[in-house]
């Protein structure tokens, strides 16, 4: 199997990217944001209780998310692979997942991380929050708070794959396609 974080900040083009790359290689997606977001439209009571997270910026806990993943990894047996966006965001859920993938077997491929400034990021989500409706993307406060939350949790998980040198750093500003073709050489190169 071919297994890829896809790994940045809120804003970095994780979503876009992921969608060229799965069609390019055949992945299965596992966007933990879109996994919450339909629990959310479905109304269970696990989306009540991320909804209230989710709109003031903040994590949901690590157990909700990693028992979603575990799901879809269980539900997705015979898939060439998988495109992990948005998660791990924290170190407690890159270990987990290992965890999880040891147990069929599988591991991490590698992890692309796009680099983008934080002036260029609160601008694409402001811009995106005025075309999709996402709440969180709607309010400049929570937008900083989702950017504080992955300085202080999230990024140290690049530092997790970096020590398994499993990490490579892309410039995520640029042309889609361009910054397309730099993730799929990196995914060539670890495969
Ligand atoms: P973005 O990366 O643009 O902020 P996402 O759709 O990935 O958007 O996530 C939206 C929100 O969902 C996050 O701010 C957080 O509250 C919650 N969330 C998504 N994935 C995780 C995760 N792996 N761990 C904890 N919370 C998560």
């Amino acid at each position: 199997m071919l297994n890829i974080v896809l790994f940045g900040p809120p804003g970095a083009g994780k979503g876009t990217q992921s969608q060229k790359l799965i069609e390019r290689f055949q992945l299965v997606h596992l966007s933990t944001g879109d996994l919450l977001r339909s629990e959310i439209t479905a109304g269970t009571s696990l989306g009540l209780e991320a909804k209230k997270l989710m709109d003031q910026g903040v994590l949901v806990p690590d157990a909700v998310v990693i028992g979603m993943i575990d799901s879809k990894l269980n539900a997705n047996k015979d898939a060439a692979g998988f495109i992990f966006d948005g998660f791990p965001r924290t170190i407690a859920q890159a270990e987990a997942l290992d965890g999880l993938l040891a147990s069929h077997s599988e591991k991490i491929s590698c992890m692309l991380s796009l680099k983008v400034s934080e002036e260029e990021l609160t601008r694409r989500l402001l811009l995106r929050g005025a075309e999709s409706g996402r709440p969180d993307d709607a309010n400049e406060m929570v937008i900083r708070k989702r950017i504080q939350e992955y300085e202080s949790k999230t990024a140290p998980v690049a530092g997790y794959y970096d020590q398994q040198q499993k990490l490579t750093e892309i410039d995520g500003i640029g042309e889609i396609d361009h910054i397309f073709t730099k993730l799929c050489q990196a995914i060539e190169a670890c495969r």
